[in-house]
């Protein structure tokens, strides 16, 4: 495993690279109401808001893997708990956290993002969702098979293939790319990623 944070970002390039893509954002940048033509990635609280989905994704298994006693390490871009035996329960929790800890942002991003309040600027709960689409995404492509990665310890403690593990996370993220990008989005697409996400919580809580 190598690189995974270089990775991430140029998956979120790529995402958001697309002309059509990145002036749907703009449209729905809450902050900019005079159609001035503006892309939410042009804006520096779009990538502070993409580290800190980032940051926030690592949090949720350094909380989760100390609290079953794990000492985590930075290795090369993730997350590592040498020298700790955790059980099968306490492994999925701990390798499923990030994906725990970014379903979260992304819903408090979006609630901020619908009311048009919350601490940061729209762009900022912009880069979170980003960042978690960027993540899911890269999964999907590639980190999946990564050795170090959290859907490959998932798909080992869980006996779920690697490519289930990784639709399960996309899916939910795929509904969140459309929340965030398309127009006129109806409200059975939020209901749904929304319960897919706390279908999946509640089945990594009950393992
Ligand atoms: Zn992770």
């Amino acid at each position: 495993m190598k690189k995974i944070v270089p990775y991430l970002f140029y998956t979120l390039l790529f995402v958001f690279s697309s002309p059509v893509w990145a002036s749907e954002i703009g449209l729905h940048d809450a902050t900019h109401t005079n159609h001035q033509h503006h892309q939410a990635w042009q804006d520096i609280h779009f990538w502070e808001g993409a580290v800190s989905g980032l940051l926030f994704h690592e949090l949720g298994h350094v909380v989760i893997g100390m609290s079953y006693g794990g000492k985590p390490q930075l290795n090369q871009g993730s997350i590592v708990y040498p020298n700790s035996a955790f059980s099968r329960k306490a492994s999925m929790r701990v390798s499923s956290a990030g994906f725990q800890a970014q379903w979260l942002l992304s819903e408090l991003s979006f609630s901020a993002l619908k009311k048009h309040d919350g601490m940061f600027s729209s762009a900022y709960y912009q880069g979170a969702i980003a960042m978690h689409l960027a993540i899911s995404t890269a999964y999907l492509l590639r980190l999946k098979d990564m050795p170090t990665s959290d859907i490959y310890a998932a798909s080992k403690t869980s006996n779920i293939s690697r490519e289930q593990l990784a639709w399960a996370v996309f899916l939910p993220a795929a509904l969140d790319a459309y929340r965030l990008m398309g127009q006129d989005v109806p409200d059975w697409v939020s209901h749904l990623s929304v319960g897919i996400k706390l279908a999946e919580v509640g089945y990594i809580w009950q393992f």
